[in-house]
């Protein structure tokens, strides 16, 4: 077995020897996984998950070598993975990861940057200030937004919302980074009967309370219904969706943002994936409005293929959000430059900002737009597909989400249960309103026609099996 590079007998050319041999066997078994990773089943056998019972265990005493650390992850750890990175994975709303992303993720675990401020990692910092800047381009935001590269697209609910938070009580005179908020003045929260769990837990995490808000009621596609908007003031948080996990529909911002701005509300937008609608020409009209909003939160992770963790927070008067994350201490970095922890959750940060960088970077807006319109139309092709066997779609597809009955509850749960195990596709379940569906989101940029294709047929198959049995 081979000796531990840290062993204080070997010389500084071996070890960097043994390193460059581990890297790259370690980028061989990653290109050897991704090459098979579209022909295995999309979740992983229950034999490669009870197998991980040898990755399991007590930490042994003595070292591991790294060779035979890596052998363990490939040999155990790669078939337990769910397939991701194939064109055939349609749970959740999961992106896949941009070639260009995933080579920028491995550079910068080499770099090993702290990105928490300009001193430790100027190139993080320029590519993740330039990436926060052409975000706020593609989606359409003012000029002089500011944000931060958080790790998703709860964290940048969180962000966003800690930024209201001071931006409002600031206004009445009470200052909530100092004080908290006992005693202080309360603000309201509307948020739309659909709003996302994440955004609750940020109000949750925030001491403004999970169920301190006033739900609008929304529309058979989720959306909220102007008409019920309660009245807003100057001490009123909206939050807007674009977007919903289910449906893919929009809350009506051009509507429901004249009407907040005009009350002195503050205007949050959970848009994760449904705000890059925004960059496709074709899907442009759902995002009206939404640029009139005072902070978004959306996610790299998701219809950008950035790979995880990426979700990004973007404030108009980023001040607000400088005063709700400031870091103080005698020896961390003041002065003028724009510090990224001057405006993040986290101190200490992988330069997670760089694959942003580089996922953008490889698209450019032709490109994004391409994922947006690609994925939606292979939304489209599966909903015709479904119904024309006879199965009913329960939302409208305006983008890349899908929502298909089977019949009743039960059966539609059973048909969801055989799909999973034909390991073909991976779809998961939901409730809409009462219905029980099966959810089919496109997110990846990998996935083709013949993707489509081999999964509709292995959706109407299930349902066959499952009338017939
Ligand atoms: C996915 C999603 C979130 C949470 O995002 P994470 O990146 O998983 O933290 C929040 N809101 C909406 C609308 C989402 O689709």
């Amino acid at each position: 077995m081979p000796v531990a590079p840290s062993h204080p007998r070997q010389s500084a050319a071996s070890v960097a020897e043994s390193r460059a041999a581990l890297l790259k066997h370690a980028a061989r078994d990653a290109v050897d996984y991704l090459e098979t990773v579209n022909t295995r089943p999309v979740a992983p056998t229950r034999e490669a998950v009870n197998a991980l019972a040898a990755l399991r265990g007590p930490l042994p005493d003595g070292p591991t070598s790294p060779e035979a650390v890596l052998h363990l992850l490939s040999e155990y750890g790669s078939p337990a993975t769910v397939a991701n990175g194939g064109g055939r994975y349609f749970g959740f709303v999961n992106g896949g990861c941009l070639p260009a992303a995933m080579a920028a993720g491995w550079l910068v675990s080499a770099w090993d940057q702290n990105s928490a401020f300009q001193v430790q990692s100027p190139v993080s910092v320029a590519l993740e200030e330039t990436a926060l800047d052409w975000v706020r381009q593609l989606l359409g935001l003012p000029a002089g937004c500011g944000g931060a590269v958080v790790t998703g697209a709860t964290m940048a609910n969180f962000a966003a919302l800690a930024a209201a938070r001071h931006a409002l009580l600031a206004r009445a005179g009470w200052d909530v980074e100092s004080d908290g908020l006992f005693g202080a003045p309360p603000i309201t929260v509307v948020v739309g009967e659909e709003v996302h769990s994440s955004l609750i837990k940020a109000l949750g995490m925030l001491g403004m309370g999970r169920n301190r808000v006033v739900r609008v009621p929304v529309d058979g596609q989720g959306r909220m219904k102007a008409d019920s908007l309660p009245p807003l003031d100057a001490n009123t948080i909206l939050c807007l969706q674009a977007g919903n996990v289910n449906t893919g529909a929009f809350d009506p911002a051009s509507v429901l943002c004249p009407i907040a701005r005009a009350a002195g509300a503050w205007i949050h937008v959970d848009g994760a994936f449904g705000l890059w609608a925004t960059v496709s020409a074709e899907h442009k009209r759902f995002t009206h409005g939404y640029d009139q909003a005072d902070s978004w939160a959306t996610d790299g992770h998701k219809w950008p293929n950035i790979g995880y963790d990426c979700g990004i927070a973007l404030v108009r008067e980023p001040k607000h959000l400088k005063a709700a994350m400031a870091v103080e201490a005698a020896y961390l970095v003041q002065g003028d430059q724009r510090e990224p922890s001057h405006y993040n959750p986290e101190l200490s940060r992988r330069a997670r900002g760089v694959e942003l960088w580089a996922g953008l970077r490889s698209l450019g807006r032709s490109g994004m737009a391409e994922i947006v319109e690609r994925t939606s139309s292979h939304a489209r092709r599966f909903a015709a597909g479904l119904r024309a066997a006879g199965h009913q779609v329960l939302n409208d597809v305006v983008i890349n989400q899908v929502l298909v009955s089977f019949g009743g509850p039960e059966k539609t749960l059973r048909v969801v249960g055989r799909l999973q195990k034909d390991g073909t596709c991976w779809c998961g379940s939901t409730v809409w309103q009462g219905h029980t569906a099966m959810r089919i989101s496109v997110s990846s940029w990998a996935t083709t026609v013949e993707d489509v294709d081999r999964s509709l047929a292995a959706m109407l198959k299930a349902a066959e099996d499952e009338a017939t049995d």
